[in-house]
């Protein structure tokens, strides 16, 4: 990596960790994410990172939608210091309605946890965002959790990961005994037991025995059977897993795994050392043709996700931004490279679990936000210096569509108005119908919340009733190649549609007719992310 007198905060840089965790709901990221916390030292008791949710539930009237599903739809930050370590945790809304904003979070990230419920093993909205992860090149750490009770074999629960997401897992630890008699991890590298023990159901840290495998107090503290067990899995061990490589991993073609509970905290702080060991510190970021370095002295950032109306009281706008490059100081002039214009970062906040701070400095690899008059937009780059512009963010084939009507004639200007604001914040995408006919609005959704979360914000916000008819189509990919004729496909079981920015996409009704349809057209390129501009 580069080192220059030009940085003097490089080693600011080189100690972060910025990171998403990925999981199926209810696998135990809130609860993982709240146990890392707690090792942190940025909350003393677990049960404060719910407790502050359902407080916000209780006094923000920000989205009905929340209150009555009981579910959050936005997602933050938070940092905390940890072994000389500064770590950026990225929040991903939890429930299965999940929306464009968990991939675009991914962008934000330099790695990501990947959690699996042991009873469960890899679940559809695990495929879904480990494909994201992959595609991005980052690596994945894989943390197995619920051990505290009886799940799937360990050894059925690595090959699980290998047939379904294709990436060979290399176990850095393993499990000592399931359930009730779930008693430690041995840890592979040390080659000893972590032994656990905690009494006040995983509202602190677990307290911690290390003993050799062969070390007969072990056999009397697990018991013989676990013993023998133990040392049989250790011998599996070594033909079973991949050999440790870090450039696999780099690369992400091999997962460290680990496990343990997270509800218990049986085997958090193991996965949290070597984690920060072995997870990189800010990447460097494409920008035309070169790569930027985080470690260059100007500052440049990009924009991963717009947050509308976070503060009821004040209607506010947040733009959140992936700092690529150099040190971010509050004031600071920068230039806002699509508008060509300059300005100035007066307000960054930094948010902890939904608490804001000012942030007065900030360093590549931290997020921070900005209130946004709306003058930001996805994938905007802030610089200082030379302008550049990073790769733009890519957006995902809907899973969910409907057309748009509104109600009342008068309100088509506010119709208008939100509908292109609340796509340029990335909640929702627009198609419009090639075919003549029917010139209504087509939404697209990755979840279908989105939806109920569009309508209700076009009346709270902007005065509009739609009306939502949704239409029978699952999948969309965007076309290219000179002999595409959307016309072709009018009158067929699959929709030729343009997206805002005109380019061609086709909505197909499932997954076969889409591959039906790639098959008769080898001359089309199909692409399941938009071409970014
Ligand atoms: P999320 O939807 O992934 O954020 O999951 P939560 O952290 O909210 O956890 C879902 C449920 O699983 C909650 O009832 C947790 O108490 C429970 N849970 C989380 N981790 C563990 C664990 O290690 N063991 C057990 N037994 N339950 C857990």
């Amino acid at each position: 990596m580069l080192a220059t007198d030009a940085t003097p905060f490089a080693s600011e840089i080189r100690r972060r960790r910025t990171f998403a965790i990925i999981s199926h709901p209810d696998a135990g990221k809130t609860t993982l994410t709240e146990k890392l916390l707690l090792y942190g030292g940025a909350i003393r008791l677990a049960g404060s990172v719910k407790a502050r949710r359902a407080a916000r539930h209780a006094t923000s009237d920000w989205m009905e939608i929340e209150k009555q599903r009981g579910i959050s739809v936005t997602s933050s930050v938070m940092q905390f210091e940890y072994d000389g370590c500064m770590v950026n945790i990225l929040d991903t809304p939890g429930h299965q309605d999940f929306s464009e904003d968990t991939y675009r979070t991914l962008e934000a990230a330099d790695s990501a946890v990947m959690l699996i419920d042991a009873a469960k093993g890899v679940e559809p909205q695990t495929i879904k965002l480990f494909h994201v992860c992959k595609m991005r090149g980052i690596p994945i750490f894989t943390f197995v959790n619920k051990l505290d009770r009886e799940g799937k074999d360990p050894f059925a629960l690595m090959q699980e990961i290998e047939d379904v997401l294709g990436m060979r897992t290399c176990p850095m630890n393993w499990p000592v005994g399931m359930g009730a008699s779930f008693k430690g991890v041995f840890d592979r590298q040390k080659g000893h037991v972590e032994l656990f023990d905690n009494r006040d159901h995983g509202q602190t840290k677990a307290r911690t025995q290390t003993s050799g495998v062969d070390d007969p107090a072990l056999a009397d503290i697990i018991g013989p059977d676990l013993h023998q067990k133990l040392q049989e899995d250790i011998e599996l061990l070594d033909v079973a897993g991949d050999p440790w490589d870090f450039d696999r991993f780099r690369r992400g073609d091999l997962s460290p795994l680990f496990w343990g509970s997270a509800l218990t905290n049986f085997g958090v702080q193991p996965f949290l050392e070597y984690f920060l060991k072995l997870a990189p510190s800010p990447a460097p970021r494409l920008a035309g043709d070169r790569l930027v370095d985080p470690e260059e002295p100007r500052f440049s950032a990009f924009v991963f996700k717009i947050q509308a109306n976070m503060n009821p009281a004040h209607r506010d706008r947040i733009a959140f931004l992936r700092i690529v490059s150099g040190r971010f100081e509050r004031g600071m002039e920068v230039q806002h490279v699509r508008l060509g214009k300059k300005v100035r970062l007066s307000q960054p906040q930094q948010f902890m679990a939904q608490e804001r701070q000012i942030v007065e400095e900030a360093y590549a690899g931290d997020i921070i936000g900005l209130f946004d008059p709306g003058v930001f937009r996805i994938g905007d780059t802030l610089c200082t210096g030379e302008a550049i512009q990073f790769e733009g963010i890519p957006s995902f084939s809907p899973e969910h569509f409907a057309r748009v009507r509104f109600k009342d004639a008068m309100k088509s200007k506010h119709f208008r108005k939100g509908l292109d604001e609340l796509t340029e914040e990335g909640a929702i995408q627009v198609f419009y119908a090639t075919q003549p006919g029917n010139p209504d609005p087509i939404l697209g959704a990755v979840g279908e919340l989105q939806f109920d979360v569009f309508q209700y914000r076009m009346k709270n916000e902007y005065g509009v009733d739609v009306i939502l008819d949704r239409l029978p189509y699952e999948v969309a990919r965007w076309v290219e190649g000179e002999g595409y004729q959307p016309r072709r496909f009018w009158g067929t079981d699959n929709l030729a549609v343009t997206d805002r920015d005109g380019r061609n996409v086709l909505l197909f009704r499932n997954e076969s007719s889409m591959r039906y349809v790639i098959q008769q057209n080898e001359n089309l390129t199909f692409r399941a992310t938009a071409p970014v501009k």
